[in-house]
């Protein structure tokens, strides 16, 4: 089977297994990867035939034009982590009548799940970036059925995630299927997100009931953690200066595959991709009002059919691709693995998350000062200090 470095999660095995002998189990760094009960298997093979990272189908991304896109509805805008062209497609799949399938967080707040989601009130749970990996293909059968039954379906994940679906169906009829994938920084750890939710929990004494990751009251550029508390309390930071996001940013512990990822470039397999017009100010300058602006990249004919049913509910600028993408490196090229990142992912069952962020990703100068004198000491990976 795959080396665990290079399996996605996308899950696309677990449900293609025609005898259910592979499970989901979660790593030690919280995880799902794939095992199989030799017992149950009867190597028929499908699962690597049909594994993307296994048996790639091939560059699939041919641009056809890349967009400036903002959202007209202001409130919408807001709460969407770019310009919110994802709720003008959701919602208009919606109205076609057909279903809209993206990634929300528990009930807990500890982890994300891809949901089926069948109104336009129900879109605000998927709307805006969940920064943790979320599982997926608990849904994939839904697709399935609903495709089966003659419904328009909505699809959006991560690049890897949509292969997976794409490996999922198959020889299945996809005429009414459309997908939506993000340029992708790659996904964090479930377990570190859960440890920090916990940490907040403890300091405040009170659950976390929602969370906002690309929080814009202070911009787009400059944007904020919000976990709201059930006793009216809130914790609110920018990103700089949060030490989830320091790390999530700093490439501490994202998936392992996401170091290497073989879903980049012409190799994003969705019929539209998603990101922030990072570039903005050199490309679009009169869209450049701080409140967010999505890059929309089509890949497909159908993907670009469904953009333009929207076209009156945004303000779009055409742009150059090669331009835009230049400011948004996420779209071509993997992360890069931290060389301490094994050292911080040992440690995140058994120590305090905080003090293993602070240590890592911290900017206090007792911080830089204890990475310094560990870095030279090269103790670090011990980690008894914290
Ligand atoms: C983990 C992650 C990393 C990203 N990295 C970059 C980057 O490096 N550069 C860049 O330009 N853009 C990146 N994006 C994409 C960007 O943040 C926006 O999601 C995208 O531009 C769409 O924004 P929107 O305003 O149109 O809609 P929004 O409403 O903000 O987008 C929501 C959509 O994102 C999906 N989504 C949210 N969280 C997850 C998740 N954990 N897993 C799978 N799907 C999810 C939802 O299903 C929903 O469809 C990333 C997104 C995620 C989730
Ligand atoms: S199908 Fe997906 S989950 Fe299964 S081994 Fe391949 S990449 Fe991993
Ligand atoms: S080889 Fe066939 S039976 Fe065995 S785990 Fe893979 S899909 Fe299942
Ligand atoms: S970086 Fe690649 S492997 Fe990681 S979540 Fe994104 S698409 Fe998947």
């Amino acid at each position: 089977m795959i080396p665990p470095k290079d399996c996605s999660g996308c899950g696309a095995c677990v449900h293609i297994c025609p005898v259910r002998a592979i499970e989901f189990v979660k790593d030690r760094e919280g995880f799902y990867y794939p095992e199989i009960d030799c017992e149950k298997c009867v190597n028929c093979g499908a699962c690597e035939k049909k594994c993307p990272i296994l048996c790639p189908q091939g560059p699939k991304a041919v641009h056809t034009a890349a967009y400036a896109a903002q959202n007209r509805n202001e409130q919408a805008r807001h709460c969407s982590s770019s310009g919110g062209v994802f709720s003008l497609l959701a919602e208009q799949v919606i109205r076609l009548g057909g279903i809209v399938i993206g990634c929300a967080m528990t009930k807990d707040c500890y982890g994300a799940e891809h949901q089926v989601i069948t109104n336009e009130q129900g879109l605000s749970e998927i709307r805006g970036s969940k920064y943790l990996q979320s599982r997926a293909d608990q849904v994939y059968p839904a697709v399935k059925e609903a495709l089966q039954n003659g419904k328009r379906v909505l699809f959006s994940g991560t690049p890897c995630q949509v292969a997976g679906l794409h490996a999922y169906l198959a020889n299945a009829k996809t005429e009414n299927l459309i997908t939506i994938d993000n340029i992708c920084h790659g996904v964090p750890s479930p377990t570190v997100w859960e440890r920090y939710v916990k940490h907040w929990e403890s300091v405040k004494g009170s659950k976390v009931v929602s969370v906002q990751f690309r929080n814009k009251e202070k911009g787009w550029k400059t944007y904020s953690l919000v976990l709201s508390f059930e006793n009216g309390e809130t914790y609110k930071s920018i990103c700089t200066a949060d030490l989830y996001c320091r790390g999530f940013v700093g490439d501490y512990f994202l998936r392992r595959s996401c170091y290497d990822c073989h879903a980049k470039g012409e190799y994003h397999g969705a019929d539209i991709t998603l990101g922030d017009l990072w570039g903005i100010r050199h490309i679009c300058k009169p869209m450049d009002d701080d409140g967010g602006t999505s890059l929309v990249l089509l890949n497909t004919a159908k993907g670009e059919a469904l953009f333009h049913t929207i076209n009156r509910e945004m303000e779009c600028q055409q742009v150059d691709f090669d331009e835009a993408i230049r400011h948004n490196p996420s779209y071509y090229q993997s992360s890069s693995q931290r060389v301490n990142r094994h050292c911080f992912m040992k440690h995140i069952q058994k120590k305090p998350i905080i003090n293993l962020l602070d240590f890592y990703c911290g900017t206090r100068l007792t911080s830089r000062i204890k990475r310094k004198i560990m870095k030279f000491m090269a103790t670090a990976c011990r980690g008894d200090h914290l």
